[in-house]
């Protein structure tokens, strides 16, 4: 792996471009969030394919699929991002977590479930959580079995992660903001609700919600038991898809009127409710989900709000 482009800033967020075979790019991230220092919490963000088949319309990573990265190539973003910082690879960090959602859906590919096998041994890493976020393809069975099977033996008892994003409780709406074969509302309850064990995480239902895109808690109820499931509620990031699908973000960073209304009540249905803003600054960087800088290097104008930062070439 050979890094041709960096961007960001080390207080905040920095995005990786690397060639992983020749003429074939990928980025990875490492983020963390002020004012928490890096010590009690450290994100890294890595690619599982190069592009994405999925294509959800509010992510930059979709298209241009060229196939799924093997488990070396995603330990090696893991490794240098860990060489930059713990050279000895003891990463005394309290909440190390490593995310598989840079570039593509990583159901769709089986590697991840061996580098979640291999990561334990590979690193000194007491605060290792790790997580893995999917749009549940029905092409993923096969590694959802693995990935409750690896979770069982190695990271029990709240040291993992699992998101899905859904985005709407709309099914018409969900389909064609996520434009896949996927599991539908009952079929993720189903497999969320046999995964979780009593001590895990609860599970994550993430809506990166847009205008015009319900989250009724009553459709929520009839599937997810709130004591395994939370909601996890993000605005929609600028990216060029969701200009180009006329989407805008339903919670605006700024107002808080609308959006207290909308957890009252998700809250009062028995939910716990995440509303997670981010920094902002990291959507200047690029680095924040759904965002992608090679996307943007390939544009030829500039993107309101977004990805003002200049990429150094290494
Ligand atoms: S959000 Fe995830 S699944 Fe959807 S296009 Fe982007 S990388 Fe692929």
């Amino acid at each position: 792996m050979k890094i041709v482009g960096t961007t960001g800033r080390d207080d905040i967020a920095r995005a990786y471009i690397a060639e992983m075979r020749p003429g074939m790019l990928v980025e990875f991230c490492e983020a963390v969030e002020p004012p928490i220092p890096r010590s009690r919490k450290w994100v890294l963000i890595v690619s599982t394919m190069f592009g994405c088949p999925v294509g959800c319309q509010m992510c930059d990573a979709g298209g241009q699929y060229g196939g799924n990265l093997s488990a070396d190539e995603i330990l090696s973003q893991i490794d240098f991002l860990i060489a930059r910082r713990f050279p000895e690879r003891r990463i005394d960090v309290s909440k190390f977590k490593i995310q598989f959602a840079r570039m593509g859906e990583p159901a769709l590919n089986r590697a991840v479930i061996d580098v979640l096998r291999r990561l334990p041994e590979r690193y000194d890493a007491p605060g290792l959580m790790p997580s893995v976020s999917s749009v549940a393809p029905s092409a993923g069975a096969r590694f959802f079995e693995e990935l409750a099977d690896v979770k069982q033996d190695l990271y029990r008892g709240g040291r993992f992660q699992l998101q899905f994003s859904i985005h709407t409780t709309d099914k018409a709406l969900r389909d064609r903001l996520i434009p896949v074969d996927k599991w539908d509302l009952a079929e993720i309850a189903a497999y969320g609700g046999a995964f979780y064990r009593t001590g895990d995480r609860k599970i994550t239902l993430n809506f990166a919600l847009a205008e015009g895109m319900p989250l009724e808690s009553q459709v929520l109820l009839r599937h997810f038991d709130p004591e395994r499931f939370l909601l996890k509620i993000t605005p929609l990031n600028p990216t060029y898809r969701a200009v180009e699908h006329k989407l805008t973000s339903r919670i605006d960073p700024e107002a808080s009127e609308g959006k207290i209304a909308l957890i009252e009540d998700l809250e009062t249905a028995g939910y716990e409710v995440l509303l997670s803003i981010g920094e902002p600054e990291e959507n200047l960087i690029g680095s924040n989900c759904g965002q992608h800088v090679l996307r943007h290097l390939r544009e030829q104008e500039p993107l309101s709000g977004a990805y003002t930062y200049s990429v150094a070439s290494d």
